[in-house]
């Protein structure tokens, strides 16, 4: 039996978190657009693929008490945005910190996680969500 941390190798690079970026403007989108809302027609096909930064800084946050039925065994829960370093601002859970100890600004990096499990077929999604570093 592989352990945990081996499967976790095993899975390459997906908590990557692909975006677009606009080739005219240098503006990077997630989740992904196929045109850039500020260039729009000189950017038409030719967003290109970008791999945002995983590590930024908690923008804003708030602890989630009345979960959905698929998250009720971890709740309660932090959900934030987070502000990559290079600028992009994406929603996560934030995981691996004590509730009371989420601060806004403080330094947080992209770690690959079980988002959630498909009922008795027992397919688990992994995702990306927020740990504290540094
Ligand atoms: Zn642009």
């Amino acid at each position: 039996m592989p352990s945990t941390a081996r499967e976790w190798r095993e899975i390459p690079g997906r908590y990557n978190i692909k975006g677009s970026k606009c080739p005219e403007c240098g503006k990077v989108f997630f989740p992904k657009r196929s045109m850039c809302p500020q260039c729009r027609r000189a950017s038409i096909g030719k967003m290109a693929e970008y791999k945002v930064e995983g590590k930024g800084t908690v923008y804003t946050y708030s602890i989630v008490y009345d979960a959905p039925a698929a998250n009720k065994r971890m709740k309660p829960y932090a959900v934030g945005m987070i502000r990559t370093d290079d600028g992009v601002l994406l929603t996560a859970q934030i995981v691996d910190a004590n509730l009371e100890d989420i601060k806004i600004g403080m330094r947080v990096q992209a770690v690959l996680r079980k988002i959630d499990e498909d009922g008795p077929s027992g397919v688990i999604h992994y995702g990306f969500k927020f740990a504290p570093c540094e």
